[in-house]
């Protein structure tokens, strides 16, 4: 039986992307082979990476003048690409830090050029973004690095941060497809796939054309943004599985009506959770209201005793991976796209009733 998963990632995919490639898994393209047995020189994958990448450009408005690269290691190993691509030993990088993911992207930083913490939300227990004009920010610094949703503790920037001529960096893991989103306000975008893109394994890179070439010497090949766009991302075997479904996903993503749909659906999804949420006294989430994240909605109980009986019982009902990440605790319910509102529905419904039971 298929389960409403709201794990935070890997995520759940949409059941129409797990059925194309379960149809075309042993004969894909009439070649006789699967997607995971072809040549990734041959001529069908080559065009799916085109396809792949026209797909990407498409749904987010992705300009001429910037590089589409689907890279390995995560987003974590753009923790360390982004220093090695755009910042020397000696530079220093502004950094915003709001939760657990900036805070590790600090830190690998710290191993290759100075860092300047533009802003520390730790003071509001990271249940807030700073302001707009609160950054402190450097003059002349190679970029600025912010997490415009912070994935465990459901903090999300409702603005994109000003930076003048500095290049602006996003992780956005966890928020990428999930809204229409202006690509030029940023110098480098970076997400790991397993979250809104596909299967783990894979990471978008979407980096303005003038920021390459200025990797420094012992940047690794593989996390040269300058050698893997001339050698459109193959400059070693891609994971070609993870490239295949991450092209039904944006297929699927298009036919659901793009971008403007998925913000519409996902808005609907968030609104009615949090709606849920604090029409109770039952449940509670921490974050200030005006920067709650639309992906990853926290929440915990009245009696923190009963959390396990409360995933037990809702993992019965075919509501799954609910707990918290393991340095907070409590709930978290991840809503990407491929989670339909009949999910939330279903989740907020049995939370009342668990209130009803238990409250
Ligand atoms: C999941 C996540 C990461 C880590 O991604 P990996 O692919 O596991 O390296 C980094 N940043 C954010 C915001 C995330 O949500």
């Amino acid at each position: 039986m298929r389960v409403f998963n709201f794990a935070a990632g890997p995520a759940m995919l949409p059941l129409e992307v797990l059925d194309q490639a379960r149809e075309e898994l042993e004969d894909w393209q009439g070649s006789g082979m699967s997607v995971m047995e072809v040549s990734h020189r041959g001529k069908p994958f080559v065009a799916l990476t085109q396809e792949l990448e026209a797909l990407l450009r498409e749904l987010a408005s992705v300009p001429s003048h910037y590089k589409v690269l689907f890279l390995q290691g995560g987003a974590t190993a753009q923790f360390a690409g982004v220093p090695l691509n755009l910042a020397t030993a000696e530079s220093t990088a502004d950094y915003v830090s709001t939760g657990s993911w900036s805070k590790k992207a600090i830190a690998e930083a710290k191993r290759y050029c100075n860092v300047h913490v533009a802003a520390d939300e730790s003071a509001s227990g990271y249940n807030s973004v700073p302001q707009p004009r609160s950054l402190e920010l450097t003059p002349g610094a190679a970029y600025v690095h912010y997490t415009p949703n912070e994935t465990i503790g459901g903090v999300e920037f409702p603005y994109v941060p000003e930076t003048g001529s500095v290049p602006l960096v996003a992780d956005m893991s966890s928020t990428i497809l999930s809204r229409p989103l202006d690509v030029t306000r940023f110098g480098v975008i970076y997400a790991g796939s397993q979250k809104n893109i596909g299967p783990a394994g894979l990471c978008v890179v979407i980096v303005r054309e003038d920021l390459l070439g200025r990797a420094r010497s012992v940047t690794p090949t593989v996390l040269d943004y300058q050698a893997m766009s001339r050698d459109g991302s193959m400059l070693n075997t891609p994971p070609t599985f993870v490239w295949y479904v991450a092209s039904l996903v944006l297929k699927w993503v298009r036919a659901q009506g793009g971008l403007a749909a998925m913000a519409e659906r996902n808005r609907a999804k968030a609104e009615a959770l949090y709606r849920a949420i604090d029409g109770s006294d039952f449940y509670r989430n921490p974050v200030e209201k005006s920067c709650r994240s639309w992906m990853n909605v926290p929440f915990t109980l009245a009696s923190p005793a009963l959390d396990k009986q409360f995933l037990a019982e809702a993992s019965a009902a075919g509501l799954t991976n609910l707990s918290g990440h393991r340095s907070v605790g409590g709930m978290r319910a991840s809503l990407y796209n491929a989670m339909p509102l009949a999910g939330v529905r279903a989740l907020t419904d049995f939370m009342k009733e668990f209130e009803r039971r238990n409250g």
